[in-house]
């Protein structure tokens, strides 16, 4: 499948809504179970989003960053600079 990549002007989010720790290389805005909206970091996604596309969820990365499911800590939490690219969603 091929990968959208919209370029975004959407400042990276410092800290994830829910755990609090910073965004470093990928997050998704999106809908979590319980109704409401948050920028989560992929971790908290998992747990808590409903899922990726339009009413549900988008997911954005770092330009350069390799697409993954699972990231390190370290890796999430780098902290970001610059624009991020809008993957899926
Ligand atoms: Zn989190």
């Amino acid at each position: 499948m091929r990968e959208t990549q919209t370029v975004v002007s959407k400042p990276p989010p410092p800290c994830c809504n829910i755990c609090q720790g910073k965004i470093g290389t990928v997050f998704v805005d999106g809908r979590m179970s319980q109704g409401s909206w948050a920028d989560m970091c992929w971790n908290c996604f998992r747990q808590h989003g409903v899922g990726l596309g339009t009413g549900q969820g988008q997911k954005y990365r770092k330009p350069g960053a390799p697409e993954r499911t699972r990231w390190s800590d370290q890796e999430l939490h780098a902290v970001p600079t610059g624009h991020w690219v809008k993957v899926a969603g």
